[in-house]
């Protein structure tokens, strides 16, 4: 027990000289241990800046370990582990319902420090013990946004308010700054942030013992001219709502007398950038917003519209088996989306798209939805981490999201690129890395405290203490694919579902009813189910909301 005491506490440098002498017992103690138990793998957190290794022997020493790590689980064994874990986080939760920590401001906590209020930094919020640690989230929005319905909400099929939910709701107990950091002093453990309130322009230092980095990332828009000045993104819910304005405007302004029919045609021209989900959903949500509402009140300009999905590759939704790739193309040629692919964009002025091959197609409306970009504070941790210099715009974190060569610090979501494999950016890996290390926070896991190193051993899972001095090593986080589902149109859906045998695919209006009852269940609160499923229904009813106001 006192082992278990010393350990917990020296992880926190506030205490750390207090408990150096108990430190010393238990760090023999695990040492003679892991020495009796040669599987036993132990932890070796640097203590200063990780010093420079082989790359190539770290590189195969990490394959190696990861290698053990995927196949040591099989899908029903991790799915068991969810199941067990999801209780521990329930009494989590029913423990912070009825017995509310009590706020007492002379106690010190370790501070953890989370950036950004998305995907993976909301289910940690929600799963963190607030008992144990000083929380403090450092964000621009003071809320959680499912991203997964975004493209619904640009056309008016769901309202804005109805997916997003104030991530206070998640936890009350922790503190919330609306502020971007904008640079972390590593060795200070400082994060730097400017408020993110209109005429607030505020600076502000604060300390963290640990911090967890969740900021997700940006569009990506290759370097090419004219995306940034043209372009529509569908990243925020602000995109969502600038471009739900901007459809409908092009509409009315067509219907000005003195419009052309050239320019008719080429102003209810819109066009999609990009053949991946995002891409592909919003083209499938805007040609039902066409088809169902804009022909019923703009009949006269209907024959000018087009939608045009372009795509740099030679197919469209590639993370789909090639069946439901080609059922996707199949929907979209029958909803008269037209789909190019091969079409490498290489600017965009302010009336045309301009490919590769030459070709010049006008628009009224283009959306960027061509691949994900790297965050300025992701960008310029990068740059300063020596450790980080083979990085590919993500930070490298090794199988427990610690980041490389940043003591106490750790990325999560669509910033982190865990090695030697980088798992998809999707809100899936985030949520569940996100929840992965507020457990591994919530069950005393050392995450810093320097532990003997064993022999021979290349990787560096994290030892626990326990009462009685045996130790536990932290399992890696191992993703968990469910499978993925996408929106094509016309009341249509694929899926892919992992079953841990082999993948079932399905495609049409059943899945849509499938997709619909996911998404319904996914929303992080009764609120939101209760209101997009109100959404729906008023969209059935009586069509989409067009007024701008
Ligand atoms: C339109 C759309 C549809 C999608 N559909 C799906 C889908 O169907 N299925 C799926 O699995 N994935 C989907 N995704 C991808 C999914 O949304 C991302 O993978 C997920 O959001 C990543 O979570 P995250 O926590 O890493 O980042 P995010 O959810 O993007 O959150 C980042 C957070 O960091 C904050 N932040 C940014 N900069 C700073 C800073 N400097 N300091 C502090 N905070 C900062 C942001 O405000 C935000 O709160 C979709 C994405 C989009 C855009």
């Amino acid at each position: 027990m006192a082992c278990f005491v010393s350990f917990s506490c020296t992880s926190c440098h506030w205490k750390k000289k207090a408990f150096m002498s108990k430190k010393e017992i238990c760090r023999k103690k695990f040492s003679s241990k892991v020495r009796s138990n040669p599987d036993l793998l132990v932890a070796v957190l640097p203590k200063t800046p990780t010093p420079q290794k082989d790359p190539v022997q770290e590189k195969d020493q990490t394959e190696k370990g990861n290698e053990t790590l995927v196949n040591e689980e099989s899908f029903f064994s991790l799915i068991l582990n969810r199941v067990v874990d999801t209780v521990d986080d329930a009494m989590v939760h029913f423990n912070r319902a009825f017995f509310p920590p009590k706020i007492d401001p002379q106690a010190r906590k370790p501070t953890l420090v989370i950036l950004g209020t998305g995907w993976a930094a909301h289910s940690l919020i929600k799963v963190i013990d607030t008992v144990k640690y000083d929380v403090k989230v450092i964000s621009p929005r003071n809320y959680f946004l499912f991203t997964p319905m975004l493209p619904s909400t640009a056309v008016g099929t769901v309202e804005f308010r109805s997916i997003v939910e104030t991530f206070r709701t998640a936890n009350p107990f922790v503190d919330y700054l609306e502020a971007y950091c904008v640079d972390v002093d590593l060795q200070k453990q400082l994060t730097l942030c400017e408020s993110n309130i209109p005429g607030e322009k505020r600076k502000f230092q604060i300390f963290y013992d640990y911090l967890v980095i969740a900021v997700g990332a940006s569009t990506n828009t290759f370097g090419t001219p004219g995306v940034q000045e043209h372009c529509y993104f569908l990243k925020e819910i602000s995109d969502a709502r600038g471009l739900r304005r901007a459809i409908v405007e092009r509409f009315e302004l067509a219907s000005f007398p003195d419009i052309s029919k050239e320019e008719k045609c080429r102003l209810l021209s819109f066009v999609v950038v990009g053949g991946g989900p995002t891409g592909c959903e919003f083209a499938a949500e805007l040609h039902d917003f066409l088809v169902q509402d804009l022909k019923r009140y703009y009949p006269k300009l209907f024959e000018d519209v087009q939608v045009i999905l372009l795509q740099s590759g030679d197919s469209i939704l590639t993370q789909f088996d090639r069946t439901l790739q080609e059922k996707a193309l199949e929907n979209f040629r029958q909803s008269n989306i037209r789909v190019i692919t091969k079409a490498r964009v290489t600017e965009v002025t302010s009336t045309h798209i301009l490919l590769v091959d030459g070709r010049e197609i006008p628009y009224g409306l283009a959306v960027w939805a061509a691949g994900n970009g790297t965050q300025p504070l992701t960008r310029l941790l990068l740059s300063k981490i020596p450790e980080q210099k083979e990085a590919r715009g993500r930070l490298l974190v090794d199988p427990w999201l610690r980041v490389k060569g940043a003591l106490n610090v750790f990325a999560v979501g669509d910033c982190a690129a865990v090695e030697p494999v980088p798992l998809p950016a999707t809100a899936q890996v985030a949520g569940q890395q996100g929840a992965y290390l507020a457990r591994l926070f919530n069950r005393d896991y050392c995450l810093s405290c320097p532990v003997p190193e064993s022999e021979g051993n290349s990787t560096a899972p994290l030892a626990k203490w326990r009462p009685g001095g045996s130790p536990e090593i932290a399992k890696p986080f191992q993703f968990l694919s469910l499978g993925i589902l996408a929106y094509i149109g016309r009341e249509r859906a694929m899926a892919q579902i992992e079953t841990g045998l082999e993948k079932i695919k399905m495609a049409g209006v059943l899945t849509y009813l499938l997709w619909q009852s996911v998404y319904i269940t996914k929303q992080v609160s009764f609120r939101n189910r209760v209101l997009v499923l109100f959404d729906w229904f008023k969209t059935r009813v009586f069509g989409r909301d067009m007024s701008q106001f």
